[in-house]
């Protein structure tokens, strides 16, 4: 699955990088992406579903 993340609506809290740190990073008070593609089962689930402004999407 392709990763996009909202740089708009990202408002830094940093949970997907604490929940999932291979994948995402923090730079500038934003969220980036370490890697744009992730397994159908991995982390970056719940690192999408716990995000509070829903920033991060996929795609197949
Ligand atoms: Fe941004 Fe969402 Fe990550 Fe928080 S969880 S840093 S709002 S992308």
């Amino acid at each position: 699955m392709k990763l996009s993340l909202n740089s708009v609506t990202c408002i830094g809290c940093g949970l997907c990088s604490d929940i999932c740190g291979e994948t995402f990073g923090m730079k500038d008070g934003k969220a980036i992406l370490k890697k744009k593609v992730c397994e159908d089962n991995g982390r970056e689930k719940e690192a999408i579903i716990s995000c509070p402004t829903n920033a991060i999407s996929v795609s197949k």
